[in-house]
């Protein structure tokens, strides 16, 4: 009986401080969003919360990557690749956001998560239009053509 109610209040502190941390890294993310973009989409206070609620929580999608271990198996993979799949969601989500076109030629988080080896600086080039360069032996994108088809 006494060990139930510790171990739930284990949780229960483990959960304030995770939503303390949280509320910190929001903080963070806030201060760094381009005041220029913000005046110049006419952003409202609703917008830019939603704005950092989805760049923290693109974070923590990141994070869940980075703890898999490709080396686990194909089940792992896949995850791994699923999460990749998912990173395009929300760039789609914070463009919607931001009040721009959703357009995945403008999407710049896909080929920066844990685990991609496609290259960063062609992609980077890239930005604004159809082509993505993408390395065949990408463990997140190197598969998934196979996977769409
Ligand atoms: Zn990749």
């Amino acid at each position: 009986m006494m060990q139930t109610i510790y171990s739930g209040m284990l949780i229960v502190a483990k959960t304030h401080r995770q939503h303390k941390d949280d509320e910190e890294k929001k903080k963070l993310i806030r201060a760094g969003l381009n005041p220029r973009f913000i005046e110049k989409q006419k952003c409202t206070e609703e917008d830019i919360d939603k704005i950092v609620d989805l760049h923290l929580r693109l974070d923590q999608v990141k994070k869940s990557m980075e703890a898999l271990d490709p080396e686990d198996g194909i089940f792992a993979v896949g995850e791994i690749q699923d999460y990749g799949k998912l990173v395009e969601e929300f760039e789609f989500a914070l463009q919607e956001a931001w009040g721009f076109e959703k357009s995945a030629d403008h999407h710049s988080h896909w080929y920066d998560v844990p685990h991609c080896s496609c290259p960063k600086m062609d992609n980077r080039d890239n930005w604004g239009t159809p082509y993505r360069i993408m390395n065949v032996s990408c463990i997140v994108h190197g598969g998934i053509k196979n996977v769409v088809e």
